[in-house]
Formats: structure tokens, C-alpha cells, sequence
């Protein structure tokens, strides 16, 4: 006989859609609800973006017509959960899922537990693709080569500027935000490397990012290997040229954040990694919901939390 605790619908991830999930279903009285949250604390990737005196707020809430730290902005999403009885489950990572049994494997302080629900929502988020992933960039991996995830470990965090003369490889909405956020602490106006002749961020998100960076962007130049020591990381390009400065910051492009429902059998597109929908958001498996950007597509952290509120709904017409 199975001990697992039973909800009526678990949450994996505690980002603005996972909040969203949660705050809709309190909404409309469905109980007993359960989100389970890896990290230390409720708010997702918005959360690492911190508010500094004289920091780059970089996401916009458009509800309010304004643009704010990642950190406000969960923040605020975060205090709405609190008014709900969403049982909350921090520092908890779910392992493994059953989607046939609507069954979850959960791994946190006091070890290893299984729960099960009539409904599951996956808002796992989305994160930045690895170079081996896209099966790029050879060489060196000192601790001055990062991804966008680690410097805001480092800045947002700590406080700490990884260099002062970066290369930034990549150029979409999310290079040009790590960019900004350097120049700021202070480094030098950073290289900008990427293989399209125009830099990937839009016309509207390179004018919103004018006041803080102006990278130098060579443009149509391909990064192949990561040359470098303890203290000169730079760049070797495929036209056998070399772009040196003290730390490189790789921006992987966003993939959707959909191991677990591969290791669990839900249907997942390979190599897109976006999960196969039916109406309303609904998963492979009955009784399988996901919402925000583990769908794919990328969208700001306020999109996410009401999309969230809207699979809240498809899913109380499914309990
Ligand atoms: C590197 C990066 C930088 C970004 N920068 C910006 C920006 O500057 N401005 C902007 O508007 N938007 C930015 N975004 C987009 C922003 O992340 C989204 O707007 C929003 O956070 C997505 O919300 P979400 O709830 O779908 O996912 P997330 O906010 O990513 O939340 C997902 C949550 O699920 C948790 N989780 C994942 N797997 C598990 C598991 N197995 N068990 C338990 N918990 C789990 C994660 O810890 C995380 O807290 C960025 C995204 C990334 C990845």
C-alpha cells in the first residue's frame, strides 16, 4: 500500500507561472495544492535579478506601465501566493515523475518522499543551452567563463565583477541585459560576439539597453574556441582571429526546461525539447498541465504568472 501524501494538484517550480497556477486554483477553491521549489526561496529566475542602487532593471511589468528588478517583481507575485493556503515546499527538488499514476518523487531535507495529485502543473521554466549542447566552443573553462545564469550569481548575488574587459558571446535580449549589467558594475564596454550579421535583439530592446551599453559588435563572426589562462580569457573566432579580454559571458540560447518530462515519458519534440500540447495546455498524459516558459517561447516573467492563471483554470474544469 502506497503512504504517499495525496494533493489535488501539485506545482513543479515556484516561478511567476508556477505562483500564477497556484493563485488561480485559490481562486477558484480547489485545495489541497502543493508547489514544490528547488531553491531556497519563491520568485524563480526573476529572483536572481537583484535590486541595486543604480542597477539595470530589466524586466518589464506591463500592467504598471514600468520597467523593475526581477527581484520586485517576484517579489510582489511571491506576496499574492502568501495569501493563498498553497502548501509550499522549499528546497525540494522533484526527481522523477509517473505520469500514468500522477505521481511524484521528491527530494529535500528530510530525504526522499513520494506525493501524488489528481493534476499536475510543470513550470519548470526555461534555461540557457549549454556550448555542448550546441556542440560549440572548445578550450578553456576557467572560472572566468560563465553563463548569464552565473553572473548574476556573481553580481546580483555577490557583488562580484567577473571582468573587466568581457567578451560576451552571444547577442539576443538576454547578452545585451548581461552586457548592461557589467557596464554598470564597471568593467569596459564589452565585445559582442555572435554569427549574425545584426545582433538577434530587437531594434526596441537595443534602445531600452543604449543608456547603460554600447557593445562593440564586429558582427558576423563565429566563436569557435575559448582561448586563455587564470586571467586573459578571450575569444579565437573561425576567420583564425583573436579577441582577448579578461572573462568571457556565454549566452546560450533559451531551451525549455524539460528533462523531467522526458525521463517520465511525456511527450517531448526532440531536438526543440518543447513539450507536445493538446487544448487548454494540457500534456500528453491526462491530468498533465504545464505553463510559462517551460512551453516554450520565451516570454517576460508577468506573461508567465497570468498564463499560469489561465492553466488554473483548465485545470479546475478538469477536476
Ligand atoms: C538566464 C535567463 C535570464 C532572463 N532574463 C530576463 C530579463 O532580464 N528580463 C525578463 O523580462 N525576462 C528574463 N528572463 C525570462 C524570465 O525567466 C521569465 O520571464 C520568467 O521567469 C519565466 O517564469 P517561469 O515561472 O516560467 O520560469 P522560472 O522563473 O524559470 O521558474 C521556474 C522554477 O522552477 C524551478 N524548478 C525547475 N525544475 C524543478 C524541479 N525539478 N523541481 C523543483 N523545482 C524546479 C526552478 O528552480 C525555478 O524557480 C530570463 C530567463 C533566463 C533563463
Amino acid at each position: 500500500m502506497s503512504n504517499a501524501q495525496h494533493f489535488k494538484v501539485a506545482i513543479i517550480g515556484g516561478g511567476p507561472a508556477g505562483i500564477g497556477v497556484a493563485v488561480g486554483l485559490a481562486k477558484r477553491g480547489v485545495g489541497p495544492v502543493v508547489l514544490i521549489e528547488r531553491r531556497t526561496e519563491i520568485g524563480g529566475t526573476p529572483m536572481g535579478y537583484r535590486k541595486k542602487p543604480g542597477g539595470v532593471p530589466t524586466f518589464v511589468e506591463w500592467t504598471r506601465g514600468r520597467v523593475v528588478f526581477g527581484e520586485e517583481l517576484a517579489g510582489r507575485l511571491a506576496k499574492r501566493l502568501a495569501l493563498t493556503d498553497t502548501a509550499i515546499r522549499l528546497s525540494t527538488q522533484v526527481t522523477k515523475i509517473d505520469p500514468a499514476e500522477k505521481r511524484l518523487t521528491l527530494l529535500g531535507q528530510e530525504g526522499v518522499c513520494d506525493i501524488t495529485a489528481d493534476a499536475v502543473v510543470l513550470t519548470a521554466g526555461a534555461r540557457e543551452q549549454t556550448p555542448a549542447e550546441k556542440g560549440w566552443l572548445a578550450g578553456a573553462r576557467t572560472s572566468r567563463v560563465g553563463f548569464t545564469r552565473h553572473l548574476t550569481g556573481w553580481l546580483d548575488g555577490h557583488g562580484l565583477l567577473p571582468a573587466r574587459k568581457p567578451v560576451v558571446v552571444g547577442s539576443d535580449l538576454i547578452a545585451y541585459s548581461a552586457a548592461a549589467k557589467m557596464r554598470d558594475a564597471g568593467s569596459d564596454e564589452p565585445v559582442m560576439i555572435d554569427q549574425r550579421r545584426g545582433p538577434s535583439a530587437g531594434l526596441f530592446e537595443r534602445f531600452f539597453f543604449r543608456r547603460w551599453t554600447r557593445p562593440d559588435w564586429p558582427g558576423g563572426v563565429t566563436a569557435v574556441e575559448i582561448k586563455g589562462d587564470r586571467y586573459f580569457v578571450g575569444i579565437k573566432s573561425n576567420d583564425g582571429k583573436e579577441w582577448p579580454g579578461d572573462g568571457v559571458i556565454i549566452c546560450g540560447e533559451l531551451v525549455p526546461n524539460t528533462e523531467l518530462a522526458l525521463l517520465g515519458g511525456l511527450a517531448v519534440e526532440l531536438p526543440s525539447r518543447q513539450l507536445q500540447l493538446a487544448r487548454g495546455q494540457a500534456l500528453s498524459q491526462p491530468g498533465w498541465f504545464a505553463a510559462g516558459n517551460v512551453l516554450g517561447g520565451f516570454h517576460g516573467a508577468q506573461w508567465c504568472y497570468f498564463n499560469g492563471r489561465r492553466v488554473a483554470r483548465t485545470v479546475s474544469h478538469f477536476l
